[in-house]
Parts: structure tokens; C-alpha cells; sequence
């Protein structure tokens, strides 16, 4: 089968630094990838290229097969219109650390925008589908509350169910949980642990290496906008080859 995502020599850089330094990298459809490496690596850089929301320096990065950024049309590539450019990423659903929701809007409205101006539903189905979306993140009792009126925690499940209303192919979370309050870590931890069950797939940032342990199919390890290491968590956590992952675990766990 082939993957979900491809990333072929991905590169990127600002200025003179490279943030992305030719990045190989597979995601299998189901598949929870998740990525950790000191501060400055490339974590963010990598998801927000993958999102479109950084132009990428070289190589090529693949969705179901298809060249991000560009159509395909009569055996030529072109680079995608901006209409396209935002199809395309729609089969792409991304969490931040900061939650981002429109402040003016209801958890409800938040999670049913998108698939009611994009996506041509009804709004009476739009409403039942982000109100389905909100119960599966454990908000059906909060769904006409406003952000400023929910918890970190809250707004990041918020977040989570709106990400997922555009039905993507991947999900991608970008440090999650770093902004919250600790006691507020776990319920966002669950409602991924849940995700991953359900066969969703799915790249995820973070520090929380207890997580990675347990839900990741595999963690790759970056480093200087490098992948260093890559493997299942019993061989990342348990048996370290390269000198700059033991490190950084004896720091971060
Ligand atoms: P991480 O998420 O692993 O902490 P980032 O992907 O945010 O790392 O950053 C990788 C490198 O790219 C860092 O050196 C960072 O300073 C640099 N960088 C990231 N975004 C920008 C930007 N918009 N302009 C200039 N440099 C950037
Ligand atoms: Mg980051």
C-alpha cells in the first residue's frame, strides 16, 4: 500500500540556515509518526511545511501519490492555483500549540465553518456532524460556549474536532499539549489516544515522552532539521544508537 505521505529530500531554509535539511520520510495510511528533537531541530518547520503553511526550498512532499503544490495535467506539472493550493490543504488537518479558534465564534460554529463554507454542506448538517465531533472529544455539553469561556484543555479539543471536520487524510499536531496547564495535558493526551485508535493517521510534535512511548508505531528523532534516528518506540527509548539521542533522552525523560 502505498503512503499517505511521502517526503522526498524535503528541504528548507531561511536565510542561510536550513531548517529542513533534505528530509526522507513515510507516514502508512493509520499510521501515528511521532517526532521529537531538542528545541530549534525542525519539528515545526517540517509539519508546517507539510500544511503549506511554509514554501519548502527542494525535494517534493507526496499526499496519496500527489506532488504538493502542484496539479498534474496532461503529463505536465504545474504549480496549483491559490483555490487548489487550498483544496489540497484541506486533505491536511493541523492542531497548534496555541489552539488558534476564532474567538468571535461557538465551539459549534469553530468545528462546523469550514465544512459548511468550503465543503457545501448544509448547515443543519454541518451543525450535526461538528456536534458528533465535539461528543467524540468529550465537549457535547460545551458546544455553545465561546472560547474565552472554555479551558486550555477544552480549546484544544475544540481545535482537535475542528481539524477533523474537513474529514483529512493526516493529522498533524504541533506541541499540543505545550501550552497547557499540566493538569490539563491528559485529557488532550486521551482524546489523541483515541484518535490513534481509531486508525487515524497521524504525525505528532511533542516533549511527552511517556506518550510517544505508548502510542507512537514509530518516533523519529531530528535534530539540526535532520531525521538522526527513526524506529519503534522499544528501540528509540530502550536502545538509543546514535550518541545525540541518548543524550537528548537523558535530558527529556
Ligand atoms: P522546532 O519546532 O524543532 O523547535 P523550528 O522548526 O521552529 O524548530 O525551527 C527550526 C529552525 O528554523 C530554528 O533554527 C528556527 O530559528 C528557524 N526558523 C523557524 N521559523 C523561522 C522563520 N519564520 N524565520 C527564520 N527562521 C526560522
Ligand atoms: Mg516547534
Amino acid at each position: 500500500m502505498s503512503p499517505v505521505l511521502s517526503l522526498r529530500g524535503t528541504t528548507k531554509r531561511f536565510g542561510d540556515h536550513t531548517a529542513l535539511d533534505a528530509v526522507d520520510l513515510d507516514v502508512a495510511e493509520g499510521e501515528v509518526v511521532v517526532v521529537i528533537g531538542p528545541s530549534g531541530s525542525g519539528k515545526s518547520t517540517l509539519v508546517r511545511c507539510v500544511h503549506q503553511l511554509e514554501s519548502v526550498d527542494g525535494g517534493g512532499m507526496y499526499l496519496d501519490g500527489e506532488l504538493l503544490g502542484y496539479s498534474e495535467h496532461r503529463g505536465a506539472l504545474r504549480p496549483l492555483t491559490p483555490r487548489g493550493t487550498a483544496a489540497q490543504r484541506r486533505r491536511v488537518g493541523m492542531v497548534f500549540q496555541q489552539f488558534n479558534l476564532f474567538p468571535h465564534f461557538s465551539a459549534l460554529r469553530n468545528v462546523s465553518e469550514a465544512p459548511r463554507r468550503v465543503h457545501g454542506r448544509t448547515a443543519g448538517e454541518a451543525e450535526r456532524e461538528a456536534t458528533a465531533l465535539l461528543d467524540r472529544v468529550g465537549l457535547g455539553d460545551r458546544l455553545h460556549h465561546y472560547p474565552r469561556q472554555l479551558s486550555g484543555g477544552q480549546q484544544q479539543r475544540v481545535a482537535i474536532a475542528r481539524a477533523l471536520a474537513t474529514r483529512p487524510r493526516i493529522l498533524l499536531f504541533d506541541e499540543p499539549t505545550s501550552a497547557l496547564d499540566p493538569e490539563l495535558v491528559e485529557e488532550v493526551l486521551g482524546v489523541l489516544r483515541g484518535l490513534a485508535r481509531d486508525g487515524l493517521t497521524m504525525v505528532v510534535v511533542t516533549h511527552e515522552m511517556a506518550f510517544a512511548r505508548e502510542v507512537a508505531d514509530r518516533v523519529v528523532f531530528m535534530e539540526a532539521g535532520r531525521i538522526v534516528e527513526t524506529g519503534p518506540p522499544a528501540q528509540i527509548f530502550g536502545s538509543p544508537r546514535s550518541e545525540r539521542l541518548h543524550s537528548f533522552l537523558s535530558r527529556h525523560t
